[in-house]
């Protein structure tokens, strides 16, 4: 491509929505034959809603959400967000958390009114010695409707469940029609359980997935694939994502994200939804081979 193609690729991008860091982005995107996408977000809305509290026998369904939403609100996580949004339309009445504490990718651990209260995924009631045994069954009849779901530990004893769900962008299944036809092979990476990854995988013909990752893993996915002599783009949005999207071959970045995500990328997608990136590659594809 010319420095003058570029130039138009650029302008046009960014009138687009699409910013785009170098040339060498437009070059390497051309190439590309395998786009992550981070689910949380990218694929969804990433403004997750509370649509279930499951309590164990013994406990109280508002008492159960008003502990696990105290100790939420210390917490900026989406799922935070859903969790203490949730208990706030059912007028909850909150208290103060202390020794809070974010384990990531796992969830969050910390004391309200004396109890100690723990909230997240199956790896943290795993590395708190308990299991979540007849609780698999609901959390997986939770799980295959798409729905992510998180465990409630007090006092060291499993209280119940919460689950919550993210709906899919309404631009999300046409987009990755349109990346398939264009000869991407799309795979989903997303800290999410297994049950639910695929959940959300089939409703939207995804071809592959990567579950339960933490967010160290998605560099390491990426590296593995580039082994095998792929050429991959990586889309995501958070902190968590920046080692990734520098892993890449191309980093797209979502403009609704965080910034260093941005600084990693390649691409800055301002609106934040996968028909820019079908845009990208469209204009990848017209400017190396001169299109006008
Ligand atoms: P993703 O970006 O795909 O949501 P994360 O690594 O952020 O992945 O989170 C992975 C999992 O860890 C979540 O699905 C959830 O089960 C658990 N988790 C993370 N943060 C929290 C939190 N603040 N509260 C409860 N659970 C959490
Ligand atoms: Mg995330």
């Amino acid at each position: 491509a010319t420095p003058m193609s570029i130039m138009t690729a650029t302008g046009r991008g960014a009138q687009a929505g699409v910013l785009i860091k170098n040339a060498e982005a437009l070059e390497r995107f051309e190439k590309v034959d395998t786009l992550i996408v981070d689910k949380t977000g990218t694929l969804t809305v990433g403004k997750p809603k509370l649509v279930a509290v499951l309590p164990e026998a013994g406990h109280d369904e508002a008492e159960v959400l008003r502990l696990a939403a105290s100790l939420e609100r210390g917490s900026e996580h989406p799922l935070a967000e859903a969790i203490v949004r949730g208990a706030e339309e059912r007028n909850v009445a909150f208290a103060d958390a202390e020794d809070f504490e974010a384990i990531t990718g796992k969830g969050v651990k910390g004391t309200v009114g004396g109890k100690a209260v723990a909230l997240g995924n199956l790896a943290l009631i795993t590395d708190m010695g308990l299991q979540s045994g007849d609780l698999t069954a609901k959390a997986n009849a939770r799980r295959d409707e798409g729905e992510t779901v998180m465990f409630i530990v007090l006092d060291d004893r499993i209280a119940g469940l919460v689950s919550v769900a993210d709906p899919v962008k309404e631009t999300t299944p046409a987009a990755l029609k349109t990346l398939h036809e264009l000869g991407l092979n799309i795979i989903m990476a997303t800290g999410d359980n297994e049950r639910t990854a695929q959940a959300v995988a089939a409703r939207l013909g995804i071809d592959e997935i990567r579950a339960d990752v933490l967010p160290a893993d998605k560099a390491r996915i990426i590296r593995e694939l580039q082994q095998q002599g792929r050429k991959v783009a990586m889309a995501g949005d958070g902190v968590n994502d920046a080692p990734a999207l520098a892993q890449a071959d191309v980093g797209i970045a979502m403009g609704t994200g965080a910034d260093v995500a941005i600084e990693s990328a390649g691409f800055t997608l301002v609106k934040g939804d996968l028909d820019g990136i079908v845009r990208a590659r469209r204009l990848a594809h017209t400017t190396m081979h001169n299109i006008r």
